[in-house]
């Protein structure tokens, strides 16, 4: 009888409870391997968009607002997204907007080695140091079924650049960059003066002109002339007959204007285009009867990066470190933490 209960529950053991087991193990054991695949993706997610950077020096910047005077201490890379949905808009190219991530944080970065403030690093005026915008701003200029998108597209643009900078012989360039160089930059001795910056050539760039910051006009009367130029030349006269008396003298070695005869006075291509409202100094004058019109290609100083450029090149194929390296002569992206 005992035999028999041992045979039994031996039986009963074999048949049921073993199998029962070894299924255990084995859905255990997948379940294991299942939760590290699932790390290992994790884990690859995360390098190729980067967003686990480690930033040693630079994480977070003290920002002026300028019109309330506070000073706000904030992630680098989150004050990154509202300066360059500031400066860029939202339908450019993913390149391109990379691009103006490293252009951005390097700007950044060279603000906060080359300080103008004295509480701060950087502040929220484009006249000062760069442009800035607050989210909210940001997205209620945007149509409400872009906001969303947009956003997550600037985030995307300036986390898949975390950590990059551009730099020469070692340090973070003075990183210019403009709306549209109407197929040729310009040196920054020319606008204002100065030292010249090895990186900062005169480069071209084919395809700015589908854009519409490439082409725009100003048309003065006579007297509209003579009272923009009046408000810092107030003895000028312009005798209108003698072509001699309005005339263009020379030209910088990207064909904008350098100098310009105005009657009794000679102006910079620069200061012409400050007293006049012109987008660039890129501009023919044109007498039509009684008004002069003036014919301008490109928008923005000339120096440094072309935004609607960068766009182009992005459309034709280069990534954002072509796109860089094509503006910024000779330069290095490195890794912010090898500053
Ligand atoms: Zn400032």
């Amino acid at each position: 009888m005992k035999k028999f209960f041992i045979y039994f529950f031996s039986f009963i053991f074999i048949c049921f409870l073993l199998p029962a087991l070894l299924t255990k193990r084995e859905i255990k054991t997948s379940t294991n391997l299942n939760g590290n695949n699932v790390t290992d993706l994790k884990q690859e997610e995360n390098e190729n968009t980067q967003v686990s950077y480690d930033y040693k020096k630079y994480s977070t910047i003290k920002l002026l607002h300028t019109k309330t005077g506070e000073v706000e201490e904030v992630g680098l890379d989150t004050y990154l997204c509202h300066v360059v949905s500031a400066e860029m808009p939202a339908d450019y190219e993913i390149e391109a907007l990379k691009a103006q991530a490293v252009v951005a944080r390097t700007y950044t970065i060279y603000k906060i080695q080359n300080k103008k403030h004295d509480n701060a690093d950087i502040c929220d005026d484009s006249n000062c140091c760069q442009a800035w915008v607050s989210k909210e701003t940001r997205l209620s200029r945007w149509e409400e079924s872009q906001r969303e998108s947009n956003w997550a597209k600037i985030e995307q643009c300036v986390n898949e650049t975390k950590g990059k900078v551009i730099t020469y012989e070692g340090k973070p360039i003075n990183a210019f960059f403009h709306a549209n160089s109407g197929g040729t930059t310009e040196l920054p001795v020319n606008v204002w003066g100065g030292s010249s910056f090895p990186y900062l050539q005169v480069v071209e760039t084919a395809g700015e002109e589908g854009y519409t910051q490439y082409r725009s006009e100003v048309i003065l009367t006579r007297e509209e002339l003579l009272s923009k130029l009046k408000t810092k030349y107030n003895d000028i006269k312009i005798n209108f007959e003698d072509d001699q008396d309005l005339k263009i003298l020379d030209y910088t070695d990207s064909n904008r204007v350098k100098s310009v005869k105005f009657g009794n006075h000679e102006l910079s291509g620069v200061e012409t285009r400050t007293l006049l409202g012109l987008k660039s100094t890129n501009f023919e004058m044109i007498k039509e009867g009684d008004n002069i019109k003036f014919s301008v290609i490109g928008y923005g100083h000339g120096v440094g990066m072309s935004q609607t450029g960068a766009d182009t090149m992005a459309k034709q194929g280069s990534n954002y470190e072509e796109i860089i390296k094509h503006f910024y002569v000779g330069v290095e992206i490195k890794e912010i933490n090898e500053l």
